[in-house]
């Protein structure tokens, strides 16, 4: 018999969670200008806006906090800290940073020039910025399974061994200064990368002369879809796996918002002493001194105690299981979402979704109709992210998606199934869903504070048809 995958904690502080009515929801959204960035947080019901930074802390974590030490220097919160990092991750140095994109600056302002090409399977877009800031230019080389939302791979997030070559004899090796490879894969859906891939980017640095950095955040979901999807990896444990993937690289940019279960921090390591002393230089001056870089020693205790925790096999069962859960019971339904379901967070197809809506009126604001449906949020990856060009044209985006991040430990199963409920009554009344306009936007980064309006309001049966508070 198969059982009921169950959450393998018990809860012991709880958080309220206030209600709303869905008439009240309207009148909160409204008020928001139909931007989910706008509204406060606790007019959320479920909050799947991301899950960097929101997980839940385990007791032994709390504990962990009140023994920090926050001495300046040479700290034993800092020593279990490097030491619960290199059980894991074993390069000869950690530089604790206040979170990942800290870690990235550092290391490109350190290794990177204008005119040189730094290759990735996808540049998470703080690191793709990080780059492009110092001039030289961020390589997407995912492999092209990568790029088609609805096809079946097990590994999307591998990067192309022969476009890595290419790149190498196109550009020549001495314009790379870095290759990295991203964890699981944020940026192309949260989808895994083998480590079979994960050893042919190391064997083609090191034959080339290039360091090979991995950027970590999702180091222990990667590990968990390699246990279940790669051959031969079946009856390795989990931690076993980790070990193998990080002694393949030279170093790493980690955010440990994401898999060391903690709200904030991240570090950079390595192995390069020439390189550290570098590095090194630039923490002091820019996060703090080496022993505790941009956290307290408090938040080096909860980092130590979360990454004992995450590469726990009951727990990664169950992580991956409620995200599978909900792109599951999703697909079954019908609802285009991207495949296979990934590690943090499920991605649905706004323009297949939404097939009535041109790109021009952002079917990615589909994500404003489970909102109001049920309190949850979601947030737009589409035409109103990465739509508006530097000189204020607009540039319809590849990709309209609405992704639902799921935090790590927060919500239940039966959180869970209220979310698939919500979204399977905003398909069903899909076709009489209208788009929206933009009546302000700032000149960058315009999905924080842009403000909309529906596009049709008079047909439109969810959003400001009609006495709102009849329909409840
Ligand atoms: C979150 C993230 C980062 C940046 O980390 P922050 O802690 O948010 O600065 C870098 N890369 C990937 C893949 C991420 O998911």
């Amino acid at each position: 018999m198969t059982k009921t995958i169950i959450e393998p904690f018990r809860i012991k502080s709880v958080e309220p969670i206030k209600m709303t009515t869905k008439a009240e929801r309207e009148a909160l959204l409204k008020a928001a200008n139909y931007n989910l960035f706008t509204l406060k947080s606790e007019d959320v019901i479920i909050d799947l806006l991301t899950d960097s930074g929101t997980s839940a802390m385990s007791a032994a974590q709390w504990a962990g906090m009140q023994v920090g030490d926050e001495s300046y220097a040479g700290s034993p919160s800092y020593f279990r800290f490097e030491n619960a990092v290199k059980e894991l991750m074993p390069f000869e140095f950690v530089m604790p940073t206040h979170q990942g994109r800290a870690a990235e600056r550092i290391l490109f302002e350190v290794i990177s020039k204008p005119g040189q090409f730094i290759p990735n399977n996808t540049h998470f877009d703080t690191t793709r910025a990080n780059i492009e800031a110092g001039g030289a230019a961020a390589v997407d080389l995912v492999i092209e399974e990568g790029k088609n939302p609805a096809l079946d791979h097990p590994f999307k997030g591998n990067m192309d061994l022969k476009k890595l070559e290419s790149l190498i004899a196109e550009k020549g090796a001495e314009h790379i200064p870095l290759c990295m490879i991203t964890i699981t894969n944020n940026s192309g859906g949260g989808q895994p990368v083998s480590l079979e891939n994960i050893r042919g980017v190391s064997a083609i640095c090191k034959k080339h002369g290039i360091p090979f950095f991995i950027d970590a955040c999702r180091f222990a979901e990667n590990a968990w879809f390699i246990k279940q999807r790669e051959p031969g990896q079946q009856n390795r444990p989990v931690k076993d796996i980790v070990r193998e993937i990080f002694s393949l690289a030279d170093g790493c940019t980690m955010s440990a918002k994401k898999d060391a279960l903690v709200n904030m921090g991240g570090w950079l390591a390595m192995n390069d002493p020439v390189l550290e002393e570098k590095c090194r230089n630039v923490l002091i001056l820019t996060e703090g001194f080496p022993t505790y870089g941009g956290l307290s020693g408090r938040d080096l205790e909860a980092i130590a105690q979360g990454l004992r925790e995450v590469v726990d096999e009951d727990y990664l069962n169950y992580r991956i299981a409620s995200t599978t859960y909900v792109g599951n019971k999703l697909t079954e339904a019908g609802v285009p979402i991207m495949r296979p379901v990934g590690g943090h967070a499920i991605y649905i197809d706004a323009r297949a979704f939404l097939p009535h809506i041109p790109p021009e009126q952002y079917p990615g604001q589909l994500g404003l109709r489970p909102y109001t449906e049920g309190g949850i949020r979601g947030c737009e990856i589409g035409t109103v992210m990465f739509g508006l060009a530097p000189d204020g044209t607009e540039k319809i985006a590849p990709m309209d998606l609405v992704r639902l991040a799921i935090p790590r430990r927060v919500y239940t199963e039966s959180h869970m199934l209220y979310v698939v409920e919500s979204v399977l009554e905003v398909f069903k009344n899909r076709d009489k869903i209208s788009g929206m306009k933009i009546e302000w936007q700032p000149s960058a980064l315009r999905h924080f504070t842009a403000k909309f309006s529906p596009k049709n309001a008079a047909n439109d049966v969810n959003l400001d048809n009609g006495p709102a508070a009849v329909r409840g």
